[in-house]
């Protein structure tokens, strides 16, 4: 035993070091990937039956393997979408693990639980949702997604239309992948409104009257997008609302992008018609600074989320007993043993309060407008549309697809930033187009300016 308490106390120390290095360091080494045999050579066999111990696995992450990664924190990795955990919540992520909580049922993870909903309650306060709305903390947006969709179909067959057909959804061609990829998995139709730009109301009406009878009565929701993962495109979201009314069909509203911006007084109004909404996803992982993974997902009308959820078993009945009483967060979502995810929010929003996340929100929005102007003012770049929420589009005059990929792979060899093309439609052809998305409150002018330089 003490052997093992000598290496336990090693390896304590080898890991606070490790964290303590890691999340005060403002510009981390920027890794990029290596292929597997690389990786292999470099390490040799780690599983083994006596082990290879502590101090030689840690040695082999740190040394080598974590250099083969990108952090997602690093200010000038501007792909994607980015994310910047406070330390506070990387901290309590670790708090979290040691604290060996089951987050399925009250029972089990009462003060844990209660963590969770209180930064919760603070979720769907930024919505305006009205009473009983409320939500659980989901592994990302695609399981949040996949979780309002399951709600709504269920809700549709039950209640709504009495039908056991093939659902249909309607969304536009702006809204994200795992729309599309979670409709597969309810075995669900999507049909798309033809535009990456905003999503309006008329423009969804058209698509509601072009459907002939069999495929209207099929359909039984709606997603819009609060924040288009491309662009940062917000849909008309009080108009979509007050059609899916009329029409009786599951309001979805996707923000697990732009959510965070619901915290922002600058672009709050945005957002307006997103407290009528019958579910909302929000990833905090993306831009409210939660380590991963964290996503959200907000229901109206939660009894509906546990109509479709709730699992039953025997070995779960002891749950539903007296003493047992609280909120089951595997009742709302489509998992069941999970990590208390939302732990690590709660912590830092206690810690720094709403203010400060207001304040860190608004910085990333303040960049995307820097980078437009700049971009505005240089002569070899153009802005392709306005800067939203905190997504920039531009182009380098004169630059085919491949040299936007040529720039990408060159800036990321050089370990000096990530920053990779997308694709915007504007009439009927795509074009490849740069893009910014700001996470980061560090992230600089100068961070920014040093980066369109590489394009001159
Ligand atoms: C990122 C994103 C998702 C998917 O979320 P994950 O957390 O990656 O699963 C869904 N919708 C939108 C709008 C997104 O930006």
């Amino acid at each position: 035993m003490h052997q093992i308490d000598i290496e336990l106390v090693e390896m304590t120390l080898d890991v606070m070091k490790y964290v303590i290095n890691r999340i005060t360091n403002l510009s981390p080494e920027l890794g990029s990937p290596k292929k597997e045999e690389e990786l292999k050579k470099l390490v040799g066999e780690t599983i083994t039956p006596e082990g290879i111990g502590s101090e030689k696995a840690f040695k082999l992450f740190r040394d080598v393997l974590v250099k083969a990664t990108v952090p997602i924190d690093h200010p000038r990795h501007l792909a994607f979408v980015p994310a910047a955990p406070t330390r506070a919540a990387i901290m309590f992520d670790l708090v979290t693990s040691a604290s060996s909580i089951h987050g399925a049922y009250w029972m089990e993870g009462a003060g844990g639980i209660f963590c969770e909903n209180e930064a919760m309650k603070w979720l769907v306060s930024l919505t305006g949702m009205p009473e009983p709305a409320f939500g659980v903390f989901t592994s990302g947006g695609t399981a949040a997604n996949l979780s309002a969709m399951v709600t709504a179909r269920e809700h549709w067959r039950k209640n709504v239309a009495n039908l056991n057909e093939k659902g249909l959804i309607l969304t536009s061609i702006g809204a994200h992948s795992s729309i599309k990829t979670m409709a597969k998995v309810i075995d669900a139709d999507v049909l798309l409104v033809d535009t990456e730009d905003l999503m309006t109301e008329a423009m969804l009406r058209e698509k509601i009257n072009e459907l002939d009878v069999q495929q209207r009565k099929r359909l039984f929701a709606v997603v819009a997008t609060g924040g288009t993962t491309n662009a940062g495109i917000i849909d008309d979201l009080d108009g979509i609302a007050d059609l899916c009314h009329k029409e009786k069909l599951w309001f979805h509203v996707d923000a697990a992008y732009g959510g965070g911006a619901l915290v922002a007084d600058s672009a709050r109004h945005l957002f307006k018609g997103i407290e009528k909404a019958d579910s909302v996803t929000i990833d905090p992982h993306k831009w409210m600074f939660s380590p991963y993974d964290c996503g959200a997902i907000i229901y109206k009308n939660p009894e509906l989320a546990k109509e479709a959820h709730s699992q039953e078993g025997s070995y779960l009945d002891i749950f539903k007993d007296e003493g047992a009483q609280g909120f089951n967060p595997a009742d709302y979502q489509i998992q069941l043993t999970r990590r208390l995810r939302g732990m690590p929010l709660w912590f830092s929003l206690a810690m720094h309060g709403t203010d400060k996340y207001k304040w860190a929100v608004e910085r990333g929005i303040e960049l995307a407008h820097m980078a437009g102007n700049l971009i505005a003012r240089l002569p070899h770049v153009e802005l392709v549309r306005a800067p939203s929420l905190s997504c920039v589009l531009f182009k380098r005059k004169g630059w085919s697809p491949n040299e936007y990929k040529e720039w990408t792979f060159k800036n990321h060899r050089k370990g000096f930033a990530l920053v990779t093309p997308t694709q915007w439609k504007s009439g009927s052809s795509y074009e490849t187009v740069a893009r910014f998305c700001f996470i980061n409150p560090d992230t600089t002018e100068d961070d920014i300016k040093a980066i369109l330089d590489t394009m001159a």
